[in-house]
Parts: structure tokens; sequence; C-alpha cells
């Protein structure tokens, strides 16, 4: 069994990455044990969707199947991409790759028009009293390089509609009737109802996108009052893109078990759910601190 097939899942998202650069053993164990959706991470996730109704008009299309769900999910990219060359920003784009054979997908969540090119920015919810060291902001810019370079990728048509069609196998795939009613109510073309052609549709836009800015951007906003408590520019290298998904993809290509955090970053376990449960990898140093 691989690693995918042991975590129950069939890609990969941009998000485990990130998380293992926090802690591997963490983002593993969120897969086997489960993790709790805490007040934090509704309150971020609330927070993006808040942001996005502001810059993008909401899709109203109801999907029915997981057919439904992938066609509202192109459309809704393909609409967020026409707001972007309209209102030079635009948010929640899915993007979508592959990393030595692997799915992987990932959502942007905001795309600016800058003096040099797009750029591609996260947002990051924080506490009023929330520090920026290192090893804190690691995980989230590793996240940016990777939607970055998948990006690049889509826009350079190195990973196309045809691509996204073969790996979700998408000719075995058919909209209930209900979602294809919803789509002739909001006027969507007959020769438009198919993921096929929305796929078609998105991955040219995509290839149409314009130039990529090489900076990318942290945006940390408190979690309360969505003000912005600071940001973090930085510069796109394929160099660190490499390293990234080199380190990454031993992971998941089975070539070593999951990572705890070393022995210099144990505070994190303090923050941790599986402290002391399903983890004791630092509990006797800790206990005896
Ligand atoms: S307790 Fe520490 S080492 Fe173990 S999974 Fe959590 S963060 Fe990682």
């Amino acid at each position: 069994m691989n690693v995918l097939e042991r975590l129950h899942k069939t890609s990969i998202r941009a998000t485990d990455i990130s998380s293992q650069y926090w802690c591997e053993l963490k983002m593993e164990l969120g897969y086997t044990v489960g993790e709790k959706v805490t007040a934090e991470m509704r309150k971020g996730r609330s927070m993006h969707e808040q942001l996005e109704n502001e810059v993008n008009a909401p899709v109203p299309l109801e999907p029915k199947s997981y057919a439904d769900y992938l066609y509202k999910m192109l459309y809704t990219n393909s609409m967020a991409l026409d707001a972007l060359h309209k209102n030079k920003r635009t948010r929640e784009v899915q993007v979508y790759g592959s990393a030595n054979g692997y799915k992987l997908v990932g959502k942007i969540d905001e795309l600016v028009v800058h003096d040099d090119g797009i750029m591609v920015s996260e947002d990051k919810t924080k506490s009023e009293n929330g520090q920026f060291s290192e090893p804190q902001i690691r995980p989230h810019r590793v996240q940016v390089m990777l939607y970055r370079k998948m990006l690049q990728d889509l826009r350079d048509g190195l990973y196309t509609s045809a691509n996204f069609c073969r790996s979700y196998t998408v000719d075995r795939l058919s909209l209930t009737p209900e979602f294809a009613r919803q789509l002739d109510a909001v006027g969507v073309a007959r020769d438009m109802r198919s993921i096929r052609s929305v796929s078609d549709m998105f991955f040219e836009k995509c290839t149409k996108i314009g130039k990529l800015s090489n900076t990318v951007q942290l945006h940390y906003i408190n979690q309360f009052t969505g003000k912005t408590l600071k940001t973090i520019r930085l510069e796109y290298t394929d160099d660190e893109f490499n390293s990234i998904i080199t380190f990454a993809m031993k992971y998941w290509n089975g070539e070593r078990e999951a990572m705890p955090v070393p022995y210099e970053e144990k505070w994190k376990c303090d923050y941790c759910i599986f402290f002391g449960k399903q983890c004791k990898v630092w509990w006797p140093q800790k206990k005896l601190a």
C-alpha cells in the first residue's frame, strides 16, 4: 500500500506539502487519526469566504455529485480569471498539476495585477500578538511557492486540459440532470455543459493569463478584525521550488517515514492535539522541562 492509499487520499494538496514543513508527522496523523477543526481554523475559513465574496460574484450552482462539483470548480475558476482581467485582482482560483506522477491540487487565495506581472498572494489569519519567526512562516512560504509554480505550469501549457481530463477520468463522469437544469437556468450554452468543455475553457484561459511576477506575497490578517498585521514579499525561484518538492516527495514516495519536529522546534508540540497521545516523540523531554 503506498502512502496516498494509506492516508485514504487520491491527490496531494499544496497544503499537505506546506504542513510537512510545520510537522510532517502531525500532517500524517491529521489523516490517520483525524484532526479536530479548531475555532481558529473556522475563523480563518469564514474570513476567506467573506473576502472571496467581496471580489468575485458568487456562482449560484449547487452540485449534486462529484461530477457536478468538478464542473462547478472549473466554471468558478474560469469566472475568477475573467474577474482578474476586469478588476485587476481575483480570489480563490483552484490550480491543478502533477508531481512525480501524483495529482497535485491547491487553491490560490488571491491574484493581483502588479507592475511586473500577476502576483500570487496568500492570506493567513493570526492573533494580534502572533509571531513571525522563520519556522512560523516557513509553511506559508512553501505554500505560496508551490502555487506560483503550479500557475506557471498552467500558463506555460505544461499541465493542460488533456492532463486534467485523463487524471480525473472526466470521460467517465456525467453531470446530474438537476445540475444540468441549473446550468440552463444561469444561461450556460448547451455546448458548454460538459466537464471537458468547461475544462478546455479554464485551461485555455490559464495559458492567456499573462506574465507572472516573481514576487509572491504573504498577507497576515488579524483573525478577529480582518485588519492587516503584516505583509511579507518573497522572490520565487525554481531552485527553492525544486528543493521544496524534492524533500516533500521523499515522504510521498515512501522513501522515509513521517518526520517529527526537530529538538529545537519541539515548542510546536505545545500547539499539537496529538502531543502525549498519538505522538510521544518529545514527551519525556517536555515533561522534564
Ligand atoms: S507532538 Fe510534536 S512532533 Fe508530534 S506530531 Fe505533534 S508537533 Fe509533531
